[in-house]
């Protein structure tokens, strides 16, 4: 295990002198709560906690930090808005805590070249936004979007509401301005929607969770903003129904939904008492959200029709058609509300982020029954159905003491099951420092010795965001 310097008085005046004493911190509760993620405390078992933050203003900035932490082998963690659900942005080994908070600017709308180059540190729905003034859309739509920094989303690849159709995070990224561990400055990618020259860097950073190097400059691709949406509420009275319409709407209607959501009568339950509204069909056993998009009101209104009518032939319960801004945005409303929810309202609990081929998604719900009844948790159930992407929250009763070996326990079985269904651990919440000790569950040998010599390329001293995804 590499030994690291500790943030020394002299180390804080030396990055005060570097950043100027505006932003450098030290207070203790500013320290605390620059430390954490939306993993919540209670899920670690012991108190991770940086020794300084530092606010770069400019790439500049960032440099400096590095090439000076570099020197001393002192750990960097970067941090966009900590909300990320894998303990990323958690300094596990202390040291500089790096947030973006103050490096928010969008630097360029391109009308030309339909892109948008921000810093890390501008809000996802504030990109849509600006996009959205120009008839455009940038299509990254997580369920944070209104809190998250879009470093934080190229560097979790995250995922949402618009992958089934757009891709994730990744596929929107054409480049990116880099500052290695070394202080070293450096862009991959450009302005261009093709690029052989050489191997895929842009991609490689996109999802390394900021263990290889800092993004301090993002260019994204944009598209032509659809002037309609169209939002169907489905209710099925189970699963299974609601999972094998999926594949049908494709093949059978012809189109790809821009979004294709899942939630189980679990989520609707909790959800509700959070928010203190239902939809319609609350007791269902399951409701999709199917959106969908264009710019021809006649085609659109056929296409939801013939959506409709496969619903109920797979016997949806209803088709509620949200063609109004009101009822999308209660629906969404509740959809973007669930994760919150488990948050607000249970401090024992596991959030998983499980994939699997779409039509093995009702074994994996299986599976999970299973786990529940073995380890007395409850599940709450939902997400990205068109991607294979479910979020499995295991709820513990506040009641219980040992609830680390049962969430324990019931992981391990869950994963078990999603690697015999052909899926993976994570979808789109990372690796980080939660998810780490299973990751020789679904990758061998050979593929983490890949990944620690990628890493040892980038960060020689391994002073970037040490202790997440692999050991070294
Ligand atoms: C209610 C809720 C809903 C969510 N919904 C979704 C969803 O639909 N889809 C989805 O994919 N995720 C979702 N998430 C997870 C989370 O919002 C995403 O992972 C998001 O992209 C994290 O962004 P952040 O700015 O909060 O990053 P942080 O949590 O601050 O950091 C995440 C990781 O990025 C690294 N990082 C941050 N900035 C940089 C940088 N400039 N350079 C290099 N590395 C950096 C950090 O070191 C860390 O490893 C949700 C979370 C919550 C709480």
């Amino acid at each position: 295990m590499t030994a690291y310097s500790a943030v020394t008085r002299e180390v804080v005046r030396d990055l005060e002198r570097l950043l100027g004493a505006h932003n450098v911190a030290v207070d203790p509760e500013k320290l605390a709560s620059y430390s954490r993620d939306e993993v919540g405390l209670q899920f670690w078992d012991r108190e991770y906690r940086a020794e300084v933050l530092v606010f770069p203003e400019s790439t500049g900035h960032v440099s400096a930090v590095l090439a000076y932490a570099d020197s001393r082998r002192i750990p960097v963690t970067p941090r966009g808005a900590g909300t990320g659900l894998s303990g990323g942005a958690v300094p596990a080994f202390g040291g500089i805590v790096m947030a973006f908070d103050r490096m928010n600017r969008i630097l360029d709308i391109d009308l030309e070249n339909l892109t948008i180059t921000a810093e890390p540190g501008v809000v996802t729905a504030e990109i849509q936004a600006a996009a959205a003034r120009h008839g455009l859309e940038y299509v990254g739509d997580p369920c944070s979007g209104d809190a998250s920094f879009i470093g934080g989303n190229v560097a979790e690849n995250a995922g949402g509401n618009k992958v089934i159709k757009y891709g994730t995070t990744g596929a929107n990224v054409l480049a990116l301005e880099v500052v290695l561990p070394s202080g070293k400055v450096t862009w991959f990618g450009g302005k261009r929607r093709k690029d052989v020259t050489g191997l895929n860097l842009v991609h490689l950073i996109v999802g390394s969770e900021g263990i290889l190097g800092v993004v301090t400059r993002v260019v994204l691709k944009l598209v032509p903003r659809q002037e309609k949406v169209v939002d169907l509420l489905v209710p099925f009275s189970t699963v299974e129904e609601a999972i094998a319409l999926v594949p049908r709407v494709m093949r059978e209607v012809k189109l790809i939904p821009s979004s294709l959501e899942f939630m189980d009568r679990n989520s609707l339950s909790i959800v509700s008492r959070y928010l203190g509204s239902r939809l319609p069909y609350q007791e269902a056993g399951a409701h999709l959200i199917i959106q969908l998009e264009g710019n021809d009101e006649e085609v659109l209104s056929d296409q939801y029709e013939r959506v409709g009518d496969l619903c109920f032939e797979n016997g949806a319960l209803e088709v509620f058609v949200a063609d109004n801004r009101n009822f999308r945005d209660q629906i969404w409303k509740t959809r973007k509300n669930i994760a919150e929810a488990i948050i607000v309202l249970y401090t024992k609990y596991a959030k998983e982020d499980l994939v699997v081929p779409t039509s093995k998604i009702p074994s994996l719900l299986e599976s999970v029954s299973e786990a529940c009844r073995r380890y007395s948790l409850e599940a709450v159930n939902y997400g990205h159905v068109g991607d294979g992407n479910i979020h499995v929250n295991l709820l513990v009763d506040e009641s219980c003491e040992d609830w680390h070996e049962a969430i324990e326990g019931a992981r391990r079985d869950l994963y078990l099951a999603t690697r015999e269904l052909g899926g993976t651990l994570s979808g789109e919440h990372g690796i980080g420092l939660k998810r780490k000790a299973y990751l020789g569950m679904f990758l061998d040998d050979t593929q983490l010795e890949i990944i620690r010599g990628i890493k040892r390329v980038f960060d020689p001293n391994l002073i970037l965001n040490p202790g997440k995804i692999v050991d070294l």
